[in-house]
């Protein structure tokens, strides 16, 4: 017998999966419309040139690799919460912020789960827009957390669904947890418009619902960090409310793989905040003991030097113009080439996703005819089954621009 004689075989995650299988794939003018990472033009990653000045200026002060302090760097954890709150937000309610520094946006949401289980005899319930980031039922499930789907989008209208977001709201249970896309939403880039987020912070907040961000793609929607930290102020600011905010900086500053995020909590009483922070770090120090330094120092330095964060700010525009023009792109495409329906939707989405909306099969011949040699995928039927379950698990049809 084996002391691993219960372990179950998970199939691999879907999209990581799907990666693996394109980048095995020979075919030349392969394109990879799964993962969601950024390319330029010629279909390489981008190194955004305020992340390269700012890695040369550390390398040139003499980058030392010490350990971090348990919550991570200092200077990092305010200048986020400051970007992210907005220089006068963050001014007002600076005491009422626990912050702590995490791997990457996943991590963040991970805390999040670790601090509000910890703070929870009774474990809140977490509701989860549907579709979303299909890693949020792993992150709150493993951690015993009850998740409930809702519908905000409509796959008929292939549009966002209101009615159905603010009636989930409405009879939410008390004192839940909602899992909020601060923009951007994954996978189908429809944010709710300005007065919808207010209306859906006046309902969260007469119902005492707790509204966790994933903030994933700040500054990467619109080009404008601002307005796409709209609703995260709203519900700080002019709402007054306690939130949670999950920081990404893998995609608006291109550090996928360093690992650089950071949790936000905003309370409504400086004692409370000040004793959450020592929990955060309690929880830290169990799970990773020190967050990694090289990322966050590279973001620190772009985010605390004035030539660099105006760089980065343009490095967005750059990002998020590209993106917008493949939209466009695509669609005249697809109209100009006849293809049945309307595709509408996918010029009034925004973000790094264009959710097309097609079924599973027709994502499944597609890959077919455009990434897998054809007869592989219709011969091979373990293939093909994964293919399904890929294609499934993306609801038909979603895919990030290269
Ligand atoms: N949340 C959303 C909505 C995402 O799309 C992603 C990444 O794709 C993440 C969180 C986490 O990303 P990371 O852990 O790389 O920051």
């Amino acid at each position: 017998p084996s002391w691993f004689d219960q372990a179950r075989f998970i199939p691999a995650d879907a999209i990581f999966a799907l990666t693996a299988q394109y980048q095995a794939n020979p075919f030349p003018q392969k394109v990879n419309l799964g993962q969601g990472t950024y390319r330029d033009a010629d279909g390489k990653p981008w190194v955004l040139p305020s992340v390269r000045q700012a890695r040369e200026a550390l390398l040139e002060q003499g980058l030392q690799h010490e350990y971090l302090p348990i919550l991570g760097l200092k200077q990092f954890r305010d200048q986020t919460a400051e970007l992210v709150l907005g220089s006068e937000l963050y001014k007002e309610q600076e005491n009422k912020i626990a912050t702590c520094q995490s791997l990457s946006g996943t991590g963040a949401l991970h805390l999040a789960g670790l601090l509000l289980k910890a703070v929870h005899t009774e474990l809140p319930k977490v509701y989860i827009p549907e579709p979303t980031w299909s890693n949020h039922y792993q992150v709150f499930q493993s951690l015993g957390f009850k998740c409930e789907p809702f519908k905000y989008y409509d796959p008929e209208t292939k549009s966002l669904d209101i009615d159905s977001y603010y009636s989930m709201l409405r009879t939410a249970e008390p004192n839940s947890v909602v899992i909020l896309h601060a923009c951007a939403h994954n996978p189908t880039g429809f944010d709710p418009t300005k007065e919808q987020w207010r209306e859906i912070a006046q309902i969260m907040k007469a119902r005492q619902l707790f509204p966790l961000f994933d903030s994933a793609y700040l500054g990467f929607n619109s080009g404008n960090l601002d307005e796409d930290a709209f609703a995260i102020r709203l519900f700080m600011g002019e709402f007054n409310m306690e939130a949670g905010v999950c920081v990404s900086f893998a995609k608006n500053m291109g550090l996928y793989g360093e690992r650089v995020g950071c949790f936000l909590v905003a309370t409504n009483d400086e004692q409370v905040t000040v004793r959450t922070q020592s929990m955060l770090e309690m929880l830290q120090r169990s799970e990773v003991s020190n967050p990694p330094g090289f990322g966050a120092k590279i973001a620190s330095e772009v985010l605390g030097n004035d030539a660099l964060r105006k760089q980065w700010y343009q490095d967005m525009v750059t990002m998020s113009d590209r993106i917008r023009s493949m939209r466009e792109t695509l669609y005249k495409g697809l109209i100009s080439f006849g293809a049945p329906g309307s595709w509408d939707h996918l010029i009034q989405q925004s973000g790094m996703f264009g959710f097309l909306g097609l079924s599973s099969d027709v994502v499944v011949k597609l890959r077919g005819l455009l990434i897998v040699a054809p007869r592989s995928i219709v011969d091979n039927k373990a293939d093909s089954d994964i293919a399904r379950r890929e294609t499934s698990y993306l609801h038909g049809g979603q895919f990030s621009y290269l």
